[in-house]
């Protein structure tokens, strides 16, 4: 059999090693964290760096295709892999993910909406933003943000209030986003294989807290023409990045039900992991199904359900979860229970309506 690598050894990677193993195939995972979540599941790790040369070049030895978990893979280390496998989503969708400026310029030029938006370097530009955007909006990191970390909210044109927020955001180059006053959130679960066919899970409906994903709801509450745009838009994403695995495409819905695209994650996405209790395939094989060459699974949801995150303490909840008909717990292994980490999730599923 052959032997998909993977960069990341957290608890994308850990499911992904287990989708792979389900269906045949090895897993090596490059991971600079011995005791991570993949380690459990994959059938080695490389405990090295992200961008380490000799964990690189081990993993392209070992490896028939590479693939990655997480967003923040040094596109060098992509790159220089992809020089001797291939290297899935294909690292050109690491670069643009990992700069909100490309990723909303690549958004904005693939005809895809997003909220109005500004780069900003220092007070001044900042400042002509918030004008330029009335006045309120969404200050984020062009790099390395997540959970909600590296943004801050604006609600003035005080100069005090901006200077606050660069100094919050270490002043880190940035984007100001025009504060959008959305109805809900929802996100598509996509994929795309080599031939260029594409597959889309249904669509989910987010609500966050404290900037972290807390629950999943399928079928999201939007019309049929918002899950069509959605889907539409995500198609032509994976089709402009040349895409092959899963992708994760996030929207802010209007009260009228216009989309705007938030983000994108070139991986499996936390919103999608009720794939693996609500449908045949999950997201997980999915992805693996696309970087390994087989053809795309069926999307089909043979249930309705809530996917609820398990942060920090709320593993707290585990014992009753155990005793609950119709709950799917997924654990990650992770032994401290801190503020704000993702411990595991647990979907509840009940017949589809
Ligand atoms: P993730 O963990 O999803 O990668 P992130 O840190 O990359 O999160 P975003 O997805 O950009 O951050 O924002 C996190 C959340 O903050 C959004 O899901 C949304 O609830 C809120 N938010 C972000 N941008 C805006 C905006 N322009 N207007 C209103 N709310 C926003
Ligand atoms: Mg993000
Ligand atoms: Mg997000």
């Amino acid at each position: 059999g052959s032997t998909i690598g993977i960069i990341g050894g957290g608890q994308l990677g850990r499911m992904l090693a287990m989708a792979a193993a389900r269906l045949g195939f090895r897993t090596v995972i490059l991971e600079p964290q011995a005791d991570c979540p993949a380690a459990q599941t994959a059938n080695r790790q490389i405990v090295a760096a992200y961008d380490d040369p000799a964990g690189l070049a081990e993993l392209a030895r070992v490896s028939d295709v590479i693939t990655y978990e997480f967003e923040n893979v040094p596109v060098s280390a992509a790159d220089r892999l992809a020089e001797t496998r291939p290297v899935l989503p294909p690292p050109a969708a690491l670069e643009i993910s990992q700069d909100r400026f490309n990723e909303k310029k690549f958004l904005n030029d693939s005809g895809i909406a997003t909220a109005p938006w500004r780069v900003v370097d220092d007070l001044e530009t900042l400042i002509a933003a918030l004008g330029a955007l009335g006045g309120r909006g969404v200050l984020k990191t062009r790099r390395l943000g997540y959970d909600g970390k590296g943004q801050v909210r604006l609600n003035s044109l005080d100069e005090d209030q901006a200077r606050a927020a660069l100094e919050t955001i270490g002043h880190a180059p940035a984007i100001l986003e025009g504060f959008i006053a959305f109805e809900r959130e929802v996100s598509v679960i996509a994929a795309r294989d080599s031939n260029g066919n594409v597959a889309f899970f249904d669509i989910a409906e987010n609500v966050h807290k404290d900037g972290i994903l807390s629950t999943s709801t399928i079928p999201a509450n939007i019309s049929d023409a918002t899950a069509l745009a959605a889907r539409t838009a995500a198609e032509k994403l994976l089709h402009a990045l040349d895409y092959v695995g899963v992708l994760g495409l996030e929207f802010f819905v209007l009260p009228d039900g216009t989309l705007l695209a938030n983000e994108f994650a070139p991986r499996v996405h936390n919103s999608g992991h009720w794939t693996e209790a609500a449908c045949a395939i999950s997201q997980f094989e999915q992805h693996i199904r696309a970087v390994a060459g087989l053809p795309l699974g069926d999307t089909e949801r043979h249930s309705d359900c809530v996917m609820e995150n398990l942060i920090g303490n709320d593993v707290d909840s585990v014992p009753a979860i155990l005793t609950e008909r119709n709950a799917v717990l997924h654990l990650y292994g992770k032994a401290e229970a801190r503020p704000g980490r993702k411990m595991g999730h647990v979907t509840r599923i009940t017949p589809r309506q």
